[in-house]
């Protein structure tokens, strides 16, 4: 039986594991079923880590965070979960996506969210083939050629700027006439030169062929317009990824809201006594590193009690 079992291995899970080991749980696995490191090392640039100054990646700040938890005992399963149960006894069971299933006597979810589809026609279709929702990934490809961006918050701006050094030419393809990105990043976007923005206008189709992309049309105010470019790069927001909590009828092992989010209080408690959840999955999330990091530091110094508590009284 695990002390606790960590769902996730980003900014939260990384952060619970390294609190929950050194604050005494002697078995603690984080699942994770990529590499550790969370969203953000998909972001060529992170400014707002405190104490971190000079340009950065996600993935260079999030690189030494796994050997610092493990040299504290944190054991990493480098798995899928695919569900979790709140037994009789108190007690979780995980599902793995290899088909085992390991106890706990505590649970923290620091699944994160995932980038959105925006909807138009041909988005999924040609999702991987000239649609993409990573600059760092994909952004490269277009070299020289110019690309189409949709959206207008934080990640759409930051991530356009970084395209537009690698691009000939980025459109920024927005439903409003305001963006909700941050001042400065929004002054970054005004000063680039190789960036046009097109404003009060959504997509209707992208389109292409087998080779990929070749074009995405756009209703405008003037009509609808056909960007030829052979890359679009979709953000539009984030989906918390929930699904471990889901039980076979749809519903939810603990309370969330209407978005999915699940409801904690202060000290990162979920409805379920021994269920913790820390990081973009949780409501009220302000979706920053730095904010996930202390929600991971907060459920592990109270799962720590917790477990505690739970080990004394079954001796009993
Ligand atoms: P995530 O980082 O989403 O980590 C969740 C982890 O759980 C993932 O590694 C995932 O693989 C794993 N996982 C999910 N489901 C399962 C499962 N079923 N089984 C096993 N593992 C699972 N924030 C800032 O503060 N500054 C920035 O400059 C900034 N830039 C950003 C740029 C981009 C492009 C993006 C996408 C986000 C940016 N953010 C930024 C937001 C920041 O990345 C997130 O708020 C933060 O990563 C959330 O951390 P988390 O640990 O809650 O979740
Ligand atoms: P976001 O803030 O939710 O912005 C999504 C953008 O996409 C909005 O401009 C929205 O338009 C637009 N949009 C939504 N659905 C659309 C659709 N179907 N078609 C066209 N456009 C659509 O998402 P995000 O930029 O990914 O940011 C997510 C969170 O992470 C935020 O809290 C953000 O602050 C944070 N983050 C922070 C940083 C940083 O601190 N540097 C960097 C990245 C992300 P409207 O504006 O009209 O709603």
């Amino acid at each position: 039986m695990l002390d606790c079992a960590i769902i996730g291995g980003g900014p939260a899970g990384l952060t619970a594991g390294l609190y929950t080991t050194r604050g005494g749980l002697a078995n603690v696995t984080m699942f994770e079923k990529g590499m550790p490191g969370g969203q953000i090392t998909g972001s060529s640039e992170i400014e707002n880590y405190p104490g971190v100054t000079g340009e950065i990646t996600g993935m260079d700040l999030m690189m030494p965070w796994p050997e610092q938890c493990q040299r504290f005992g944190l054991k990493h399963a480098m798995v899928e979960v695919m569900k979790v149960d709140h037994n009789d006894d108190g007690s979780f069971t995980i599902h793995k996506g290899d088909g085992t299933s390991e106890d706990a006597l505590s649970v923290i979810i620091a699944t994160g969210s995932t980038p959105k589809r925006a909807g138009f026609k041909g988005e999924d279709e040609l999702f991987g083939k000239g649609v993409s929702t990573c600059a760092t990934c994909d952004g490269f490809f277009y070299k020289g050629k110019e690309v189409a961006v949709i959206g207008g918050g934080d990640t759409a701006l930051e991530e356009a700027v970084y395209l537009s050094n690698i691009c000939s030419k980025v459109y920024i393809v927005h439903r409003r006439e305001t963006f909700r990105a941050a001042p400065n990043t929004i002054k970054r976007v005004m000063d680039t030169e190789n960036i046009e923005l097109i404003l009060n206008a959504t997509p209707e189709e992208v389109y292409g062929d087998k080779m990929g992309v070749n074009g995405i049309k756009i209703n405008t105010p003037e009509g609808l317009l056909d960007l030829q470019v052979p890359g679009v790069f979709t953000f539009v927001g984030m989906n918390v990824n929930n699904d471990v909590l889901k039980k076979e009828d749809g519903t939810f092992i603990c309370d969330v809201n209407e978005a999915g989010e699940v409801i904690v209080n202060l000290r990162m408690r979920t409805s379920v006594p021994g269920l913790y959840a820390a990081g973009d999955i949780r409501i009220d999330a302000p979706k920053q590193v730095v904010a996930a990091a202390g929600d991971g530091a907060v459920a592990a110094v109270n799962v720590i009690p917790y477990v505690d508590e739970v080990k004394n009284s079954r001796e009993k």
